[in-house]
Parts: structure tokens; C-alpha cells; sequence
């Protein structure tokens, strides 16, 4: 591993950041942050690369990580306020997304959890620019630090068709310095994303300019009727049955065991489709009672904040376990929305429906809920279904036979008593 000296960046143009350890070609920068924090480097401490041979994201393994590309790796403490993996991989995403669009004037967008793509003009394509690792580095079993890796294609030759750089679709060169300071700025404070009061950090006018109301919907997915262990039963080789339903599992291990379980969620058709296609309809009937009304859809993969929306628009309370629940769902329920330029009357916000109950959190094998928030780095459904590290020993302990997606702090929820 070469050092080098990061020439074209000060540490003054980056606020925030404690330290930059450069380097030239390394594996990949989250291995170095990895040994880094162990180590008990500074938090903060941003680790670059010129190159990478084996970067880890899924980018990473279908070719090596060029000269002229962003390899990059951010060391945090998770008392920065990051107790959410999956939220810090789509909010660094929307920062990457917002400083190549305010940089370059490029129209970017986010697919859910870790990537961005750009639309290239010339190609009249949406190409991948950048992934987004998040992983949680652990002593003693316990997440001591956050890593959050990030590699945008800035001006390294991108060989596959699925890809492109920014420079190319630029028409120039990319500034490292000038992409770096535009994407800290993006990056709220410290990281600590996950506030009190997030319909002001996130504001559906910066997604979609005309909206003046939101429709937020719920889509069950679960409900009375519905045998879990027959349908479990139907579905067959939950490896084959996961593959062929066109999702990716990561735990192969938990899913070879006998008795494998699938959370209920996957036991039907990808719901991103669904939930779209139902979306699209209304929105057609929308337009058709209203002429001339324009509105903008999201199911998941949108920079907009589903379940404050769903909450303020009466769908259900938070629950403990941080989902949307309410008593006439329960909580197995999608979200998915409609924001629209027309002035609709707005309803009552949901009140919390938890009172003094603490059952999922007793519920969760992990203790991944503490405080109304998640630490993904505990979470059975996080690790099955997004993580692309080996599921720790001491956690695949404690799974309840789930393998992909995790139901127990669900299963143990009051108000699903109906739809168990
Ligand atoms: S999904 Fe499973 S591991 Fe995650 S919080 Fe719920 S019970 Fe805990
Ligand atoms: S189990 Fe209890 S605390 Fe958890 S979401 Fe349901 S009602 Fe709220």
C-alpha cells in the first residue's frame, strides 16, 4: 500500500474532515478503514485511493476501479447520530446525486439503496456514476464505527455499457477538490441526517417543484386469511425462489438451512412493480378528473421521505420498530405516493399508537431497536437483504430461521394480532 500525498486537496477545503490518508493502489479504501478504525484512527478520517483492484461494491466486482475514478472511504463514529445503514447509503447517494447536478447541471437519480445513476444525453440512457457501500465495523460484537465507502466514475475509462463518467457526459475534465466540497456540503452536518424534524430537511419541493399536496398510500401486503407457513411451504427452495423472483439474497448460508424463512414481504411478486403500476393508474384517473394536473410518483427508490409522509397523512403512527403501524394494517403494509400540483384538503397526522407497549423491542433477537430508532448493523433484515458482508456469527445465532428479511419485531406487534 503507497502513500501519496492527495496533491489537488487541502484538509481547509474540506470542513469536517479530521485527516486524509491517500493512497495509490490499494484493494479497496473500506478494507483500509476497516484496519484504520481498528487501529482507533480519528473519526472522520477520509481514506482515498487512485485506484482500487478489488473495490467491494457490486460495481467493484465487474471491473477494476480505474485511474481518475473518486475511491473513497469516510471513518464515523455511530454517535454521529448514523444508527441507520441503509438511510446513510441513499442520503450519501442524494449527495453525490446533488453535487454532480449542481456542478455539471447533469439530471441524476437515485436507485435505492446505493446507487446513482446520470442521464446521458447522447446515449438518451440512465448510466450508473456511482455506488455507496455503508458497513458497520464491530469490537466485540458491538458496532464501534460506521463506514461509509463511496466511488463515483469522475474521469476513469468506464469499459461496461451499464456505466458511464461524469466527465464524459461533462465534456470535460472533473475536479476531485470541487466534487469533494460539493459533496460534504450536500451532506447535512455531522451526518446526523436522522433529526427530529426531517419534513424540514427534506422538503418535496426539492424533488418535485409544482407539488402543493402529497398523496400518500398504503399497499397491505399481509392480512387475515393468509397462512405464512403454507405459503412459505408454496414457494419451494427459498434460494430458487428468491432467485427466480428476481431478488438478490446475501446470506447464502441462512438460506441453505433447513427450514429457511422468508420474510412475508417477499412472498409475492417484487412490490417496486406493484405498487407502480397502481400508482400510474391513479395517477391517470387523477388527470383525467383533473386537466392539466401533473404530479410525480415514488415507491422506495426516490429521495423522499415515505414514512414522515405516510405518518402525517393519518396512514399509521411510527411504531418502536420505526415502521409505519396502524390499526387497521397493522404494519405490513408498502408505501407509495403520488406528489401532485393541486391544492388537496390535508388530513390529520396519525397519533402514536404505541403507548407504553415496548413488545417488538423485546421482540428483536439482536437489540437492534433502542429509542424508536434502528441500528442496521443488529438488523436480521439488513444483513439478509443488503449487506455484502458474511453475516457475523454471534448475529446468525439469532435470526428465528429467518433468511432473507427478518418479521419478529413485526410478529410480536399487538395491533398485526389480526393479520398474523
Ligand atoms: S427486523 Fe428483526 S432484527 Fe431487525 S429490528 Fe426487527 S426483529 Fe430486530
Ligand atoms: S409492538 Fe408495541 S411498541 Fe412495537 S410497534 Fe407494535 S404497538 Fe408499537
Amino acid at each position: 500500500m503507497k502513500k501519496t500525498t492527495c496533491a489537488d486537496l487541502s484538509l481547509e477545503s474540506l470542513p469536517g474532515i479530521s485527516q486524509i490518508v491517500c493512497l495509490d493502489g490499494v484493494e479497496s479504501t473500506q478494507a483500509v478503514g476497516r484496519e484504520l478504525a481498528l487501529e482507533g484512527s480519528a473519526e472522520k478520517t477520509l481514506v482515498l485511493a487512485e485506484t482500487q483492484t478489488a473495490g467491494r461494491g457490486r460495481m467493484g466486482r465487474e471491473w477494476e476501479s480505474a485511474r481518475g475514478g473518486l475511491y473513497m472511504t469516510l471513518l464515523l463514529r455511530p454517535e454521529s447520530g448514523v444508527r441507520f445503514l441503509p438511510d446513510l447509503s441513499v442520503l450519501s447517494g442524494e449527495a453525490v446525486a446533488e453535487a454532480v447536478t449542481s456542478l455539471y447541471g447533469i439530471k441524476t437519480r437515485i436507485k435505492k439503496p446505493n446507487d446513482v445513476y446520470a442521464f446521458h444525453p447522447r446515449r438518451k440512457k440512465w448510466l450508473k456514476i456511482s455506488g455507496v457501500i455503508t458497513e458497520s465495523a464491530s469490537v466485540n460484537s458491538a458496532p464501534s464505527w460506521l463506514l461509509l465507502g463511496v466511488g463515483v466514475n469522475l474521469n476513469n475509462d468506464v469499459k461496461l455499457d451499464t456505466a458511464v463518467s461524469v466527465q464524459s457526459i461533462a465534456g470535460r475534465t472533473v475536479d476531485r477538490e470541487a466534487f469533494l466540497k460539493e459533496f460534504f456540503r450536500a451532506v447535512p452536518s455531522g451526518l446526523a441526517y436522522l433529526g427530529r424534524e426531517p419534513l424540514k430537511r427534506k422538503n418535496i419541493k426539492n424533488w418535485f417543484a409544482p407539488a402543493r399536496s402529497v398523496l400518500v398510500c398504503a399497499f397491505s401486503y399481509w392480512g387475515p386469511g393468509r397462512d405464512y407457513a403454507a405459503e412459505l411451504a408454496a414457494a419451494g427452495d427459498p434460494a430458487v425462489y428468491l432467485k427466480n423472483t428476481g431478488r438478490k439474497a446475501y446470506q447464502p448460508d441462512l438460506l441453505a438451512a433447513p427450514g429457511a424463512k422468508l420474510s412475508r414481504y417477499a412472498l409475492a411478486r417484487d412490490y417496486h412493480l406493484t405498487v407502480k403500476e397502481k400508482l400510474a393508474a391513479a395517477l391517470a384517473g387523477i388527470k383525467k378528473e383533473f386537466p392539466g394536473a401533473e404530479g410525480k410518483m415514488f415507491c422506495d427508490t426516490s429521495p423522499v421521505l415515505e414514512k414522515e409522509l405516510g405518518r402525517l397523512a393519518g396512514l399509521g403512527a411510527r411504531g418502536r420498530h420505526t415502521l409505519l403501524v396502524s390499526g387497521e394494517l397493522g404494519s405490513w403494509f408498502f408505501l407509495g405516493g403520488i406528489a401532485l400540483d393541486l391544492e388537496l384538503p390535508a388530513d390529520a397526522p396519525a397519533a402514536d399508537s404505541c403507548a407504553g407497549c415496548e413488545r417488538c423491542v423485546k421482540a428483536c433477537p439482536t437489540g437492534a431497536l433502542k429509542g424508536g430508532a434502528l441500528d442496521a448493523g443488529l438488523c436480521i433484515s439488513y444483513w439478509t437483504t443488503q449487506a455484502k458482508e458474511k453475516l457475523p456469527a454471534a448475529l446468525a445465532a439469532k435470526t428465528g430461521g429467518f433468511a432473507y428479511g427478518c418479521d419478529l419485531c413485526q410478529e410480536a406487534c399487538p395491533l398485526n394480532e389480526k393479520t398474523r
